[in-house]
């Protein structure tokens, strides 16, 4: 990133991050005191903002204050913990689940506590820093199969399983880079075969993936006790902040006593706690929001489609990027279009090889026909006006 801000800086272009947003950002966010069509921000549902969950996080705060001063298992456990874990469990229909302050922080201590230097952790290639952060600090074997290629993973793990003591499998339920998905009920069979625990990071799925929003389970009609560990956030559907393991009752009571990064860090605010709990129970009454982004990302990967952009293998759930080849050419990408008034983020190397940067598009239940109609029109005349091979760098 360090490279970019320098390589931005020597080709005249802004420095596309830390720019400061004003106001609630939905469809559309407020930017230098100008209103842009936002792509920028993961709100799938429209929900941070709902006046619904903001009064509940409200009247948290009057009840609680904006902290809860302590780690939960000395003094700052509150009721709304319990009510948004238990919700939580109930949604997936597992029997219990936790809640931690970081979604990062849940992936880095769960992997770095449940695994350790005899165990193995085979990983999708594009699984987000935070497992990868996690496994590493496992100090378990790490083995990185090529992406969402279940036949590769099997073949890693028919190999490495035998020397392992204990294996475990991390994929996400919905990519974050590039918007698509696995075969879950491959790798929840090739997981018992094989002995190997499966987890899966729905950061992405909750609210977005199968029909009522349920994530990936739900898309392929697997029981969501078939997968040993759930993992999510708050901050994405759910509006916001922290992480969440759910799964078999006695995995959620040892991670609750012993998890470094739940039992050494504060409880999660109560504010934060109350805003996700309203959040779910209007994802769950509500479904016709996850129609809503469904149909808007759809839309949006056909139109991108046909105006010749390359969109990798989205499935046009709720992330459509758009591949331009090179990180120079994919920040000036973005910033002629934040010059049309159209916010857009560029994901540069190193989170991607520099031959895919691209442009991330975070659709939501909020975006018009007219909005996405215009974007694609924008982006085709931009990409039409600068091609990558004319990009200097
Ligand atoms: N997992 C995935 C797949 C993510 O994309 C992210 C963040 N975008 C996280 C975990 C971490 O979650 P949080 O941002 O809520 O800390």
């Amino acid at each position: 990133m360090e490279l970019i801000r320098e390589a931005a800086g020597a080709l005249g272009l802004e420095n596309p991050f830390f720019r400061p947003h004003e106001g609630i950002a939905g469809a559309t966010t407020r930017i230098g005191n100008r209103e842009l069509i936002n792509y920028g921000s993961y709100n799938y549902l429209g929900l941070n903002g709902d006046a619904r969950v903001m009064r509940a996080a409200q009247a948290a705060i009057d009840r609680h204050g904006v902290s809860a001063s302590a780690s939960r298992m000395v003094s700052g456990e509150r009721p709304g913990h319990a009510a948004l874990e238990q919700a939580l469990a109930a949604h997936y229909g597992v029997e219990a689940a936790l809640a931690f302050v970081s979604g990062h922080a849940t992936n880095v201590t769960v992997l770095g506590h449940l695994m350790g230097p005899r165990d193995l952790i085979l990983h999708d290639a594009a699984i987000h820093n935070s497992c990868t952060e996690g496994a590493r600090l496992s100090g378990a074997r790490r083995i990185a199969f090529a992406h969402n290629d279940w036949q590769a993973a099997e073949k890693e793990l028919a190999t490495a399983r035998r020397a392992a003591r204990r294996a475990l499998i991390v994929i996400e339920g919905h990519y974050s880079m590039d918007g698509d998905i696995p075969d879950l009920p491959r790798f929840v069979e090739m997981a018992r075969r094989h002995d190997a625990w499966l987890m899966v990071d729905e950061a992405h799925g909750m609210g977005v993936v199968g029909r009522t929003g349920h994530g990936i389970h739900e898309h392929w009609g697997v029981d969501a006790r078939e997968v040993d560990i759930w993992m999510g956030t708050l901050s994405k559907t759910l509006s916001g902040c922290g992480g969440y393991i759910a799964g078999n009752a006695d995995l959620i009571a040892w991670l609750k006593h012993s998890a470094p990064g739940f039992v050494y860090s504060v409880g999660m605010a109560p504010a934060l706690a109350a805003a996700a709990l309203e959040a779910l129970a209007i994802l769950q009454a509500e479904p016709e929001r996850v129609a809503r982004v469904q149909r808007n990302a759809a839309l949006f990967l056909r139109l991108a489609k046909e105006a010749g952009l390359d969109t990798g293998t989205s499935a046009g759930l709720a992330i459509v990027p758009v591949i331009v080849g090179s990180s120079v050419g994919a920040a000036r990408l973005s910033q002629a279009l934040f010059e049309q008034g159209i916010n857009v983020q560029p994901i540069l190397y190193p989170a991607v090889p520099d031959s895919s940067a691209r442009l991330r598009f975070f659709l939501s239940s909020e975006h018009s026909e007219a909005q996405i109609r215009s974007t694609i029109d924008a982006v085709q005349a931009a990409m039409a006006g600068a091609r990558p091979a004319e990009i200097p760098g």
